[in-house]
């Protein structure tokens, strides 16, 4: 696993803080409402100019959804979401969303169904044009679709043809020029090479890269595959059950993970390098249910290092040495730091300890 380079510190491009989704559950003739799933519960990073950041997690992590809740494909229950000095998105209401909307935009898993199978792909790329206002009818909008087309890899003639005539590597091409037509500063990239046999992954992905070195573009790239996220990403977010419990720069968060839940997905990534082979670890049992999540911290049924403070308070999102690293588990507490279970103490030399 290759590890992508840290750009340089610059001001974020997007806030977001304790952004929640609570998806109300309803029953009955009345839809009387009978409690919430907390797809989405206290959510908060930045990303910076020219930054990727993975956001990784099991399936129903509420990875996706927030996503959907940045671009407001899906309303906010509340938080706060900021693009640089702009109001909080979450609250703004739909007709004040557009000038923001063009700022941020999203490629999708499946290209194939973000793509109207009835229009041309030259029109399909015009019509964001024309929404934004940013090329004239005719020739100049013709020429820029042209452009587009060409600098994500396909010819110009790809304009004249429909979506269904294309592989799914260039349908995800013709999704990533259409994103670009409105000359945005961040791409939410949600499972994007997913659904991509492993060899055109690898051309997704150069691009990407070559797009971002060439835009400036800042990536939030949602993926289940920590081999992907590992090369592609500068900083990891590791999300369970609605929440981010470790988030810090790649090197660091993939080459030493702390939280026993990173851990434990890092065991399952394959590698042929022999020395790079982790122990895997299995969880027990299956994700909770994010109606009723466990008391205290949401992942002590499964975590092989539970002890006693586990069951009974949720761990805060706390810094580890210089902060970069930040981690939600009591483990790394300091006044935990003599009831830690044997379990964790025989598998670190030299256990890391909360800043805060
Ligand atoms: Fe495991 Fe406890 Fe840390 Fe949660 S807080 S990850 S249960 S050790």
């Amino acid at each position: 696993m290759t590890l992508a380079t840290p750009p340089s510190q610059a001001p974020p491009v997007l806030r977001v803080t304790d952004l929640k989704k609570h998806f109300p559950i309803k029953k009955g003739l009345f839809s009387r409402i009978h409690g919430h799933v907390k797809a989405v519960d206290g959510v908060s990073f930045e990303l910076g100019r020219g930054e990727t950041l993975g956001l990784v997690g099991e399936s129903g992590c509420g990875k996706t959804t927030t996503g959907r809740l940045i671009l407001k494909l899906v309303e906010p229950s509340s938080g706060d979401v900021r693009l640089g000095d702009s109001p909080n998105l979450a609250q703004i209401p739909n007709r004040q969303w557009l000038p923001y909307r063009r700022r941020i935009q999203m490629i999708f898993q499946d290209p194939f169904s973000s793509l109207n199978p009835r229009m041309p792909v030259g029109s399909i790329i015009g019509e964001a044009l024309a929404i934004h206002k940013l090329a004239a009818r005719g020739e100049q909008r013709i020429k820029r679709v042209h452009e587009l087309l060409e600098q994500v890899g396909l010819n110009a003639e790809a304009a004249k043809r429909f979506p269904h005539e294309f592989s799914g590597g260039q349908r995800q091409r013709i999704g990533i020029a259409r994103a670009l037509a409105v000359q945005p500063e961040i791409i939410i990239a949600d499972e994007p090479v997913s659904a991509l046999d492993v060899s055109i992954q690898a051309q997704v992905i150069n691009l990407l890269e070559d797009l971002q070195k060439q835009m400036g573009l800042s990536y939030l790239f949602i993926s289940h595959d920590l081999g992907v996220i590992g090369h592609l990403c500068h900083r990891v977010a590791v999300m369970y059950l609605g929440k981010i419990v470790e988030i810090g720069p790649g090197t660091a968060l993939l080459q030493q993970p702390r939280h026993p839940y990173t851990k434990a997905l890092l065991s399952a990534v394959p590698t042929i390098e022999k020395e790079k082979r982790r122990k895997r670890i299995i969880l027990q049992g299956d994700v909770p249910s994010p109606v009723n999540p466990p008391t205290g911290c949401h992942f002590h049924p499964r975590c092989p290092h539970r002890f006693a403070p586990c069951d009974k308070s949720y761990p805060n999102l706390a810094p580890l040495g210089d902060g970069s690293v930040r981690v939600a588990c009591h483990l790394y507490d300091p006044q935990y730091k003599d009831q830690l279970p044997e379990s964790f103490r025989s598998s670190q030399s030299s256990p890391a300890v909360l800043t805060a």
